[in-house]
């Protein structure tokens, strides 16, 4: 009898259902490819250029999400649902959203903890931008 063989989940330590979303609302762009296109496309039952032209806009040479206002970080993707701070569109998310942190570590869920103890309120919410420029020593 051939033995099972199973490969122990990698364990990580950040939950996203208790978070408020920072990855959803802090980066301003979230990329999306023709193949993350044509998934929303199939999910809104509309052709693949509508989609490009509903959900998407050009930020630089990329092309990305839409976003829109947000009660809690004053931008957020378009797909992000208010309330439960989850996403409106999980099936049908781009290959961006389902991969990351790709780490066992979230730096935003990382400083949640961290703030919600220093500051010793369960409510506290950093607010936290993110811009990115080159630095070398
Ligand atoms: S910021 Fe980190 S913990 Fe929060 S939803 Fe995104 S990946 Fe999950
Ligand atoms: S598509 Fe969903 S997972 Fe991706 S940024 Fe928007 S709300 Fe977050």
């Amino acid at each position: 009898m051939g033995e099972t063989v199973t490969t122990p989940k990698p364990r990580s330590y950040y939950n996203c259902v208790e978070c408020p979303a920072f990855c959803c609302s802090t980066y301003e762009r979230v990329q999306v490819t023709r193949r993350d296109i044509r998934r929303l496309a199939k999910h809104f039952g509309v052709t693949d250029e509508v989609a490009t032209a509903r959900y998407t806009k050009m930020y630089a040479n990329e092309r990305v999400l839409r976003r829109k206002r947000d009660r809690l970080f004053g931008q957020a993707c378009q797909f992000i649902n208010p309330e439960t701070r989850g996403c409106g569109i999980y099936n049908a998310r781009p290959a961006v959203c389902r991969e990351y942190p790709l780490t066992k570590r979230c730096a935003y869920w990382d400083l949640y903890k961290f703030e919600k103890d220093q500051q010793d309120d369960p409510d506290t919410l950093p607010l936290v931008k993110i811009t990115f420029s080159k630095w070398k020593k």
